[in-house]
Parts: structure tokens; C-alpha cells; sequence
């Protein structure tokens, strides 16, 4: 099948691109240059209505896909990974140029995503119910079926692992799916959906709607044909996700939101490797990642030193072109980004912080920013309190574990935290204490198929990946059948 067919001017629904109701287009950029890469179709509540329709006949009793054994499921999901693989290189060079990460990053997170749908592919024909001995003369038995129709919106950091993370279980539990991407990368969206007619999926399953969250997002919300939400982005718009559900059909939601998650340095760590660990915690994709270990806890004792190594390891980053081998960081996502970024390092240095590396912006075009190291922070300043989702480092000193404890949780979100000792009290009390729904020892970000992911307070609920994931599209029904006595 020819990728030419592909459609960014039209929006995918029903196995077909169609054009927005509307004829809107809204223009897509190369954060790299600032430059227009393709007018993409607008979604609006006319088209949403369409798309949700499209999936609710899909979902419809007796439709192929109902009909459809959970086996073949498997099959497609499967077939659907060999197709990224095959089309890898296409997919991760429209990543990265209108992501900006680099090329090699958008070649790892391509695969990193078949893989995970070949995961599910093979939960398809393993979600069963209970039998249970009930009281009395009947016995009980439970299934668990697909919610139905669901809306899936995501963020622009990871496109096609967001897609991924959502699709793979919605897909395999048997939900039909409308997914907005994120306004600045729908690209790899509208590839993807091809890619799922030619895996064969049945018309109307998957629908891909590229718009803007306060239209098409907020009436995929608000529609009372869908049965579920997950929405991966900000906190500020995860209250409002949850206020459509309650003004509408008290669809069921997940959330999967903002992190200031905290990396704690023991003394005793190999300081080489607790600083490499660091460092990818915070610099990975450029500091655009909702568990970035955004708040780098180090203990008195190596504190001058790990300062030392961490900005000599920052400063050792190439910002440039994301398709250059050579380049370790691409721009960040757009303007906006770009300007929060340097309010917040202007904010550290006036509160206080030493900047030790970087801190301004590199290049007159695209929106690149220097990897930025600042020591010295402390809990009250805003760089160790709001999430920045850029490439900023903040040391912060601690002596005791029930000080850094303390701290580490002194904070709204609890999306993820880390811990670097060879002490295994230290990391086990840490481990307990901490409240985060992802806490990773010696190691940080290691992130898999298998390991259920999504965080505690602020942070949202419900989990992304992992068995754990397919219940929030699923519900069970009890069947009760009385005996004869
Ligand atoms: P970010 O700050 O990372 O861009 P957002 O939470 O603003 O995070 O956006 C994440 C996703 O949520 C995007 O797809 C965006 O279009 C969508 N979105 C934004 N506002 C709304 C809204 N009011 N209703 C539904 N979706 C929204």
C-alpha cells in the first residue's frame, strides 16, 4: 500500500480519509525551523459526532468486530506491529521532523511501540472472568467485556508511544477507538491509522481526528457515546477531562498527567553512574517527559562533586538538527515551550539557584535550549516546584533518608521517583515511603510492556501498559444461575 494515500489534509474515520466538516486546516511546524510542514484536517463537534458514530456501529452487536474472535484480535494487533517495523524508517522520520527528537530516539520509540503491541496481541485470548461459589443454591460467574467506545487524547512528547499505549489495550480488550493527537504532532496519527486498514482491522474501530483540545477534544469528552476517557497531558486539563465526564454520561476516566518526580543520590552510589543516571532521568527527550526526574536530591557528602560531574556531563550534550547522528538534542516543541522554559530559568536565577550550565536559548531559529544545570536549589523556588518539560537540572542537597523522604514527597504530583544507593535499606525504605506510582532503583525511566505505569495524586489514576491497563477498558458483569434445589 502506497503511503501517498495518506490524507494529512482529511481526517480518518470509518476506514477512510474524509474531509473535516468544516474544510478547517490548522498548520503543522518543524520545530526545528519554525517552518509549516503540511495543513492538517481541523476536527470540530460536527466531525467528532461522525467519528463517534463510526466507532459506535463498529461496536455494535453482531458488527465484525464484536463477531471477531478474541484470537484474531491477537492477529491483527500483530500484523499492525510488523507493519511499524516494516515502515519503521518512514515513521521515524516523520517523528522527528515534527517532533524534533532525534532520529535515533524516534527509530527506538517506534519499535519500543510494535513491541508493545505485540504484547497485547497476545492478551487478546487471555482476559477471562471468575466462577464463583456464591451462597445458596446458584453459582455465579463473571465476564469481563469491552467498555465500548473510547476517546483517547494525547500529548505531543511521545506521539506514536502515546498512541501506542493507548491503542494497545483499548484494541485488545475489543473498544473501538477516536483518538485526537496532540495539535502540534498529528502526523504519525494519520500514519498509523492507514497502517490499521491495511492490518485489516474492520471499518469504524480505529478513528483518528486530529483538532484542538478546547473543540474536538472537549466534545469527544462530552459525548454521550463514549464510555471512557484516557487522556494523557497536563493537570490543568485533566480537572477539566473529569468535569466532562461528571456533565455528561459519568463516562469512566483515566489520567495519566504532570510529574515533578524526584532522584535520590545516596553518598554511597557510584557517583560515574548515579550522575549518568541522572542525567538521562532528567535530559532524556529533552526534558519533555512527563517522569522526568525533574528534582536531583544529592547527599551532603558528594554533593560538590556530583555538581561538578553533572554539569561537565550536560555541557558534553550536542543541540542541533535531530536528523545529525552526531546530535544528542533536538528543539524543544514549539514557542510557547521555548518561552516557559527561559521564565523558569530567569525565576531560578533571581530566587537563588546557581546556574552552573546553560540556561538560554541556542540558535535564532526552531527552539533550542542549552542543557541547563542549576545547584544550589531549594523546595520553596519555582524550579523545584512547577514542571518545566524542558532540559533544566535542579541539584537540591539532603543529609538524612527521613529528610529526603520528606521532601521528595512534598509535592502535589506522584508520577514517578528514583533512588541511587548500594544500601538496600535505604533504597527499600525509600521504596515504601515514596508515593509515586513508579519508583525505579539504580536505574531510572526503565519503562516495559509488562510494568503497569501512571501515577499517585496529582499525577492521575489509572495505568497505562501492563496487565493492569486492560482493566480500565473493560467491565464485569456477573451472571448468577439459580440450581435446582
Ligand atoms: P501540554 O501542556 O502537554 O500540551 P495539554 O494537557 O494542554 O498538555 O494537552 C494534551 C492533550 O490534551 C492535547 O491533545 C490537547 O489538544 C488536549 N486538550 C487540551 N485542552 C483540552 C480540553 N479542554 N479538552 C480536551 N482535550 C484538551
Amino acid at each position: 500500500m502506497e503511503t501517498g494515500q495518506i490524507r494529512y489534509n482529511k481526517l480518518f474515520i470509518n476506514n477512510e480519509f474524509v474531509e473535516a466538516a468544516s474544510k478547517q486546516q490548522f498548520p503543522v511546524f518543524n520545530p526545528s525551523t519554525g517552518l509549516k510542514i503540511a495543513d492538517v484536517a481541523e476536527a470540530d463537534e460536527v466531525d467528532v459526532d461522525v467519528a463517534v458514530a463510526a466507532a459506535k456501529a463498529a461496536f455494535s452487536r453482531g458488527s465484525p468486530w464484536r463477531k471477531m474472535d478474541a484470537s484474531a484480535r491477537g492477529k491483527l494487533l500483530n500484523k499492525l506491529a510488523d507493519l511499524m517495523e516494516r515502515d519503521i524508517k518512514n515513521l521515524a522520520y516523520l517523528e522527528t521532523l515534527n517532533n524534533g527528537k532525534t532520529y535515533k530516539d524516534s527509530m527506538a520509540d517506534v519499535q519500543a511501540s510494535a513491541d508493545i503491541f505485540r504484547y497485547y496481541a497476545g492478551f487478546c485470548d487471555k482476559i477471562h472472568g471468575d466462577t464463583i461459589p456464591i451462597d445458596g443454591s446458584a453459582i455465579s460467574f463473571t465476564t469481563k467485556e469491552p467498555i465500548g467506545v473510547v476517546a483517547q487524547i494525547i500529548p505531543w512528547n511521545y506521539p506514536i508511544a502515546m498512541l501506542t499505549w493507548k491503542w494497545g489495550p483499548a484494541l485488545c480488550t475489543g473498544c473501538t477507538v477516536v483518538l485526537k493527537p496532540a495539535e502540534q504532532t498529528p502526523l504519525t496519527a494519520l500514519e498509523m491509522a492507514w497502517l490499521t486498514k491495511e492490518a485489516g482491522f474492520p471499518d469504524g474501530v480505529v478513528n483518528v481526528i486530529p483538532g484542538y483540545g478546547p473543540t474536538a477534544g472537549a466534545a469527544l469528552c462530552l459525548h454521550d457515546d463514549v464510555r471512557k476517557v484516557a487522556f494523557t497531558g497536563s493537570t490543568e486539563i485533566g480537572h477539566k477531562i473529569l468535569e466532562y465526564s461528571a456533565r455528561s454520561n459519568l463516562k469512566k476516566v483515566s489520567l495519566e498527567l504532570g510529574g515533578k518526580s524526584p532522584l535520590v543520590v545516596f553518598d554511597d552510589a557510584d557517583l560515574d553512574e548515579a550522575v549518568e543516571v541522572a542525567f538521562n532521568a532528567i535530559f532524556a527527550n529533552h526534558g519533555q517527559n512527563c517522569c522526568a526526574g525533574s528534582r536531583t536530591f544529592v547527599q551532603s557528602g558528594i554533593y560538590e562533586r556530583f555538581v561538578r560531574k553533572a554539569s561537565e556531563r550536560a555541557g558534553q550534550i550536542k543541540v542541533g538538527d535531530p536528523f545529525d547522528p552526531n546530535v544528542t538534542q533536538g528543539p524543544q516543541i514549539d514557542e510557547p515551550s521555548l518561552r516557559k522554559i527561559l521564565r523558569l530559568v530567569d525565576s531560578g536565577k533571581k530566587e537563588g539557584a546557581k546556574l552552573e550550565v546553560g540556561g538560554v536559548r541556542v540558535g535564532e531559529e526552531g527552539y533550542f535550549v542549552a542543557p541547563t544545570v542549576f545547584s544550589e536549589v531549594t523546595d520553596g523556588m519555582r524550579i523545584a516546584k512547577e514542571e518545566i518539560f524542558g532540559p533544566v537540572q535542579s541539584i537540591l542537597k539532603f543529609n538524612t533518608l527521613e529528610e529526603v523522604i520528606e521532601r521528595a514527597n512534598g509535592t502535589t504530583y506522584g508520577l514517578a521517583a528514583g533512588v541511587i544507593t548500594k544500601n538496600v535499606d535505604n533504597a527499600l525504605a525509600f521504596a515504601r515511603a515514596v508515593e509515586a506510582g513508579s519508583v525505579w532503583v539504580n536505574c531510572y525511566d526503565y519503562i516495559t510492556p509488562q510494568t503497569p505505569f501512571g501515577g499517585f495524586k496529582k499525577s492521575g489514576f489509572g495505568k497505562d501498559l501492563g496487565s493492569e491497563s486492560l482493566n480500565d477498558y473493560l467491565v464485569t458483569k456477573t451472571v448468577t444461575i439459580k440450581l435446582p434445589s
